[in-house]
């Protein structure tokens, strides 16, 4: 039976209500280097996150995959404190994101003891903590992968075959996401299960039908920033169109608690999917079938293994 590993525990399809598939809950752009880099009072984090993570609840929302990878600051044990004191389910990556911000001990190792690391947290738990990671976060430099990029790309392959880990990966060029779909399926890894983020970062829609063709995710993941809702609505409509409802992901990619901010900064709002974005989608003509396989079906079975 697939099942959706969260920080409480393993859930099914008809556990979830909403599910938003790529939100932060604590992240640090900054690199290691920075003073302060990845600190907090815990208690801090959840003072100024719950309320938003309450809001979500009320609005029908009960599981967000939190996408912050090794590189910007992941502290599982501070999501772990939040989910418990808000009760609400996260969905937590292993992985590493792309330069500058690998660290040190991932560009000196070599791919399989980055395979054997990712194994690690995908099968027993993360550095002691009890949480499971669900799946893969990776990312690739703005213009293609770099040689470490492409390595830590082949060990998360090798650990999704593994475990049926979907890879999800920060890219921002479809001619690169070529690239790395071309990689993977060359370890046997399969297209169906990688993650296109931020494919909105893409304006050429023809590399969207490609990755899409080929069996790629792609995910639509800035709803609620300046001007971006019609433009992923007109995206989700042509995609909608061509038959790759499936293939579908929304979210807002916001919420996190930045040390670098007084409090974590402003708290934004998980809700603006829910409350503003898919009324205008009913508006634009989607079906029911197609609101619900965006905010429930989608997300699970894309990162349920
Ligand atoms: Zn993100």
């Amino acid at each position: 039976m697939k099942k959706l590993i969260t920080t409480l525990g393993p859930m099914q399809i008809e556990d979830i209500g909403m599910m938003l598939s790529h939100e932060h809950i604590f992240t640090d752009l900054r690199t290691e280097a920075a003073t302060g880099f990845g600190l907090a009072d815990t208690d801090d984090v959840i003072a100024t996150r719950k309320p938003e993570l309450d809001r979500a609840r009320q609005a029908g929302i009960n599981v967000i995959v939190e996408c912050t990878p090794i590189g910007v600051a992941r502290r599982v044990d501070i999501l772990l404190a939040v989910s418990k004191a808000s009760g609400f389910s996260l969905v937590v990556p292993t992985g590493v994101y792309r330069e500058p911000w690998l660290p040190d001990w991932v560009k000196a190792a070599s791919m399989e003891s980055l395979r054997a690391w990712m194994l690690g947290e995908l099968q027993g738990n993360i550095g002691g903590t009890g949480v499971r990671a669900a799946w893969i976060k990776i990312s690739a430099g703005d213009d293609g992968m770099t040689a470490h990029e492409a390595k830590v790309l082949e060990a998360a392959a090798l650990a999704g075959i593994e475990t049926n880990a979907v890879i999800g990966s920060h890219t921002v060029k479809g001619s690169t996401v070529r690239t790395q779909l071309d990689l993977l399926e060359k370890t046997g890894y399969r297209a169906d299960r990688f993650i296109w983020i931020h494919t909105q970062a893409e304006p050429d829609i023809s590399l969207h039908v490609e990755m899409a063709r080929r069996g790629a995710w792609l995910s639509y993941d800035n709803v609620g920033s300046p001007e971006s809702d019609e433009i992923i609505l007109d995206c989700l409509l042509k995609m909608v169109g061509l038959g790759f409802t499936d293939q579908l992901l929304i979210s807002h990619d916001r919420g996190w608690y930045d040390p670098a901010k007084p409090h974590g900064g402003v708290a934004e709002p998980f809700t603006h999917i829910v409350e503003t974005f898919l009324p205008k989608l009913r508006a634009a003509g989607l079906e029911e079938f197609a609101i619900r396989k965006l905010m429930k079906d989608n997300p699970f079975h894309a990162f349920a293994r």
